[in-house]
């Protein structure tokens, strides 16, 4: 059986390189694989949103697996010291409806539409749980990019007053169409770029809202993708003092909509979006413009959950490997030119799903490791990455103590590769270690291919590596190896661009599961190797996520 014997190869490869003991080889199953994905994937499972009926579904199928695996469960501690396999994630949950918005500049009106010209949501509480919020004649104010960065002597607010103001902002970062520039890692994009940040940092310069101008290439994704994200429920983690992380509206606006606002301010949005690419740029104000909106928000706490499967270590059960995949998708959303409402997810997430219950069913077969492994299927990744960051907040094994781990977001389903893709390269030494394992199977490791989409700052491992904890996101890269080629690219951009976030994202019978088999091998050696070790993974110098590490470094012999 080529798997494995390759897989052998590796494990024997990375024990030799780290001093481990030689492993039993595991074999990943293609049809279990297809099987997972198949089910967790099916219209019955209504595209797994989250507090719906089909999270129960999705809680139970995910729980009755590792328990088949032969993991325990690894969630809340109750009162007679049991665990569940659940771990309760509490969030408040915001509904907008009824969005009356419009731009002005003196005679000239322009009427936004929700989900048009217009995506406009908020995840500031209001009072009441039903309130009416009302922006009325709000004064806008071009920000460039939005950002303050200290340690890059950047600063685009410049000290101007932003409170109660509507900040315009661009999606990305400043030499996103400029690498050269090289202020913010060239084309790379930094955490600075995502949206995730611009909302963050307008509510620390008290703004009322935001306008982010929406561009499919700096955003990496195009308008339906926006539009399905922020037409939907939005959810937060619950916090102590939301103005100052919230801001009022958080909307986006199309392109087109930007250039005739700022004609009609008397300004040039091209030529200001060019001038937001220097330390030197200064916000504009758009004189006379004003935007009004007004909209109902009904606001809830809901009660979600991230599953937490565990295989506790025989010598050192306190430190923790830890693997990680979202189980939740976008539930159900607006009809497709098809009819079709359910946004199934099976490449994402179920197929990262699947992996996750097949690695819990290889370690589970294979001799006990030394330290446990930790599997959590986080909930809320879509609503923005609220299940890990609710973990990595409360978690339930030390931080301090989790060695490292992989997250898996949207696996490989169209056969094997002659790469593997680390996502984020530079950060930590999980590079060396991917290389090591990617070599051995006679593949090799080719620098993140995307950088400039941010992938890094987009999925779960990320709130727990800016808590400190060195998180691996590699996947397949380089291009496929069997025939046909050409089909199976095809097939892999149509996904990118007609089913990624939309309701065709549906299982096929026709997939290839050997790609996502090679990763899942890596992603057992490399764990098995640091389960069975003392060893841990350490941050580069100058990663900045590296000083969070730092601070508990006594606690880790
Ligand atoms: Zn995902």
């Amino acid at each position: 059986m080529r798997l494995s014997l390759s897989l052998a190869a590796l494990l024997t490869a990375t024990a030799l390189s780290s001093g481990a003991i030689a492993q039993t080889a595991p074999t990943f199953d293609a049809a279990r694989l297809s099987g997972h994905i198949r089910i967790l994937s099916d219209d019955s499972f209504e595209g797994r949103g989250i507090a719906t009926p089909a999270e129960a579904r999705t809680v139970q199928y995910l729980s009755e697996q590792y328990a088949a695996a032969g993991f325990e469960p690894g969630g809340d501690r109750q009162p007679d010291g049991s665990r569940l396999w659940t771990q309760g994630v509490t969030l408040n949950r915001f509904v907008v409806s009824g969005l009356q918005a419009g731009l002005r500049v003196g005679d000239w009106t322009l009427p936004l539409e929700q989900g048009q010209q217009i995506v406009a949501s908020t995840r500031l509480p209001g009072q009441t749980d039903a309130s009416h919020v009302m922006l009325k004649d709000i004064p806008l104010v071009f920000v460039g990019y939005g950002i303050t960065a200290p340690e890059r002597n950047w600063n685009d607010f410049k000290g101007m007053d932003l409170k109660g103001k509507i900040l315009v902002v661009l999606i990305n970062d400043a030499d996103f169409e400029e690498p050269s520039l090289e202020t913010f890692n060239g084309r790379a994009m930094t955490y600075y770029g995502r949206w995730t940040y611009k909302y963050e940092e307008a509510a620390r310069q008290g703004a009322a809202g935001v306008l982010i101008v929406h561009e499919d290439a700096p955003a990496s994704y195009g308008w339906a993708t926006v539009r399905n994200s922020w037409t939907q429920p939005q959810f937060d983690i619950e916090r102590a003092d939301p103005s100052r992380d919230r801001v009022t509206m958080e909307a986006w606006i199309q392109h087109d909509v930007a250039d005739q606002l700022f004609q009609h301010a008397g300004l040039d949005f091209e030529a200001l979006k060019r001038a937001a690419r220097s330390r030197d740029f200064q916000p504009v104000e758009l004189t006379g413009a004003t935007l009004s909106a007004m909209f109902d928000l009904e606001q809830s706490t809901i009660q979600s959950h991230n599953v937490v499967a565990r295989l506790p270590g025989t010598t050192h059960p306190d430190e923790t490997v830890l693997y990680t995949a979202h189980w939740d998708h976008i539930g159900i959303g607006a009809a497709d030119t098809n009819g079709d409402a359910i946004f199934n997810g099976a490449v994402d997430n179920a197929s990262g799903t699947a992996g996750l219950l097949e690695l819990a069913r290889a370690y589970a077969a294979a001799p006990r490791t030394q330290r446990s492994i930790v599997a959590i299927s986080f909930t809320a990744e879509e609503s923005g990455l609220l299940g890990s960051e609710y973990y990595a907040a409360n978690p339930l094994y030390p931080l301090a103590t989790t060695v490292g781990g992989f997250n898996m977001d949207s696996a490989n389903v169209y056969g094997r590769t002659t790469a593997m893709s680390v996502i984020g390269a530079g950060q930590s030494d999980f590079d060396e270690r991917v290389t090591t394992a990617v070599e051995a199977q006679g593949r090799v490791v080719e620098p993140d291919a995307n950088t400039q989409a941010g992938y890094y700052f987009r999925s779960d491992h990320f709130p727990l590596a800016r808590k400190g904890v060195p998180m691996a996101y590699a996947e397949s890269g380089g291009t496929f190896r069997d025939e046909p080629v050409a089909a199976r690219i095809a097939a892999r951009d149509e996904y990118t661009d007609r089913r990624y976030h939309q309701a065709d994202d549906e299982w096929s019978p026709d997939w290839d599961y050997s790609g996502q088999i090679e990763d899942l091998e890596v992603y057992y050696s490399i764990g098995r190797a640091l389960a069975d070790s003392r060893d841990w993974p350490q941050w580069k110098p100058g990663s900045e996520f590296g000083p969070a590490r730092a601070i508990s470094a006594d606690q880790r012999r």
